[in-house]
């Protein structure tokens, strides 16, 4: 399979080096040259096919014949082992619980993907990889956990010292091995600024670094899966279905177009956000103006620039109006959001987290238009990620799962750093 860089058609890669170099040369996305829907026979029979069999249906096209068919099952196979389960909320809406994963957030089902397919890679090679994360929070626990003794990589893991949760921390800092944790003395966006830096310095090019987040193609292909699970759930009930996903990079709802391509009976997306509402303004008034992020209660989604909306305009052919039939978008307000936590508490006793909510919002009103649709919100991260939030505005005490014990009694490690010059000390030692 070929990619093209977003940037310039004419500039394409294999997979392999789509995934190794993570963004183009030209620091375009990459993105598929081809898609072939998936045959009417697979749509008939998806019920009766293991999450692991449509895994590999989906994927195979886009990984071609670079990965043999036995080594790429084996991949599947360990970064699906958990469950995926569609939870009934309310009449005609349910909660696609993500978060069953070793880090309770869906970024494990890309981050375990990813380092496998980079692990195959190297296996032949001398040479290592460097993955170089910059992490609000949850990214950073999915990547360390899934990087996690891979070999031939080194992850490097940059946080804001005070930023994250105590249950964060803990999740970059108590592995050990090829994950080190770097924590900055600064915001997310200077994180975010080394990171980048790092990627265009000559200096560094013998570290073969590469990113970890949703602009790398082995991240963001395999949350496609996540929209074929929801349809395999909700097939029988036979209802034109719409999907809402909490967004922030775009990356999971670009996924799930990318799956409608393939075939997937979606009727309509909804991607539902906080008060960084770039997307949404663009869907009113056709005009794309990012903005710098604001912090709210759902913080994996606080992205002024979405990284990858120009994926999503790739696939509508940057029309408007074509997209506009497939696709709302929403913003709500923190007090919205935890308004809704509530009211879905109060009335079915579901607990939902601040991302969740976001989605069960935009899902609800969209509902509104389409009344004889049934529709689901996909919920992204278990709420005890967001205790800070979830217990006081439920008035509850949540119960620690046994992934997250396993965190609280190691020791933090991590390594201080302050400036672009002590990242690249680091990573030159
Ligand atoms: C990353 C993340 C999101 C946003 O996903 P995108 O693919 O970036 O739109 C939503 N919820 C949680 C909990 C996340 O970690």
């Amino acid at each position: 399979m070929n990619y093209y860089s977003l940037n310039n058609k004419h500039h394409q890669a294999s997979y392999q080096e789509a995934v190794i170099q993570g963004l183009a040369p030209d620091r375009g996305l990459y993105f598929p040259s081809q898609t072939t829907p998936l045959p009417q026979s697979f749509f008939d029979s998806i019920e009766s096919l293991s999450n692991e069999e449509i895994a590999f249906e989906v994927i195979q096209q886009f990984v071609g014949t670079e990965i043999p068919e036995l080594e790429l099952k084996q991949i599947i196979a360990e970064t699906l082992c958990f469950d995926f389960p569609c939870v009934p909320v309310e009449d005609n809406v349910y909660s696609l619980e993500l978060y069953h994963g070793p880090t309770m957030a869906f970024k494990d089902v890309g981050a375990r993907f990813m380092s496998r397919c980079l692990a195959y890679f190297n296996k032949d090679k001398e040479q290592n990889n460097t993955v170089l994360v910059a992490t609000s929070g949850d990214t950073g626990g999915a990547v360390a956990s899934g990087f996690l003794g891979v070999k031939g990589v080194q992850v490097v893991i940059l946080y804001p010292s005070g930023k994250v949760s105590d249950i964060q921390e803990r999740q970059l800092t108590t592995l050990g091995q090829n994950i080190t944790a770097l924590e900055v003395d600064g915001v997310f966006d200077d994180c975010q600024d080394m990171v980048k830096k790092a990627f265009l310095d000559d200096t560094l090019v013998h570290k073969n670094l590469t990113s970890a987040n949703s602009i790398n193609i082995a991240r963001w292909l395999p949350q496609m899966f996540y929209f074929f699970f929801a349809y395999k759930q909700l097939k029988k009930y036979n209802k034109p279905l719409i999907v809402s996903c909490p967004s922030g990079n775009f990356g999971n709802i670009c996924a799930g177009i990318l799956a409608k391509k393939l075939g997937l009976p979606i009727a309509h997306f909804v991607a539902s956000t906080n008060i960084n509402d770039t997307v949404p303004q663009f869907l009113q008034n056709g005009k794309y103006e990012p903005k710098p992020s604001i912090a709210t209660i759902s913080n994996a989604m606080d992205v002024g620039n979405p990284s990858n909306f120009v994926r999503i305009q790739e696939m509508y052919h940057n029309d408007l109006n074509e997209f506009k039939k497939d696709f709302s978008s929403y913003t709500f307000t923190d007090a919205e959001t935890k308004f809704a936590l509530q009211n879905i508490h109060v009335n079915t006793g579901y607990i939902a987290e601040p991302h969740g909510a976001v989605g069960y919002l935009g899902l609800k009103k969209e509902l509104q238009n389409q009344s004889n649709s049934m529709g689901v919100f996909l919920e992204t991260a278990h709420p005890i990620k967001f205790l800070d939030i979830v217990e006081p505005t439920l008035n509850i005490k949540l119960p620690i799962p046994s992934q997250i014990k396993s965190v609280l009694d190691k020791d933090k490690v991590r390594i201080k750093i302050k400036s672009y010059e002590d990242l690249k000390n680091y990573l030159i030692n």
